[in-house]
């Protein structure tokens, strides 16, 4: 199953199916990051920088600074959300996310 999904306004919001999904500004809480020392970052994304497809997971990768320390970096490809059987399914943006 092929799965629409690219950034819109210069990597402002992650588009699937023509729905945007999740937008910049959001703190996402990262463990096992690797952009700084903090054991859990809160990261505000500025930027997504791209997106992907893997299975049924839409992942992104994105730009932006850790409000603990104030360090910037890119994360790896953090999942966004999921594609259910006839509706997607995002992630919460709340919980504990881990980059790959
Ligand atoms: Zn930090």
């Amino acid at each position: 199953m092929a799965i629409a999904v690219r950034t819109l306004d210069e990597g402002a919001w992650v588009n699937v199916e023509n729905t945007r999904i999740v937008g910049v500004s959001n703190v996402w809480k990262l463990a096992r990051h690797g952009i700084c020392d903090c054991d859990v970052s809160f990261f505000v994304v500025e930027v997504f920088t791209d997106v992907g497809v893997d299975g049924r997971w839409v992942e992104a990768r994105t730009g932006g600074q850790c409000i603990g320390c104030g360090e910037h970096g890119t994360t790896g490809w953090l999942q966004i959300g999921k594609m259910g059987e006839d509706s997607f399914r995002p992630v919460e943006v709340e919980g504990v996310h881990s980059p790959r």
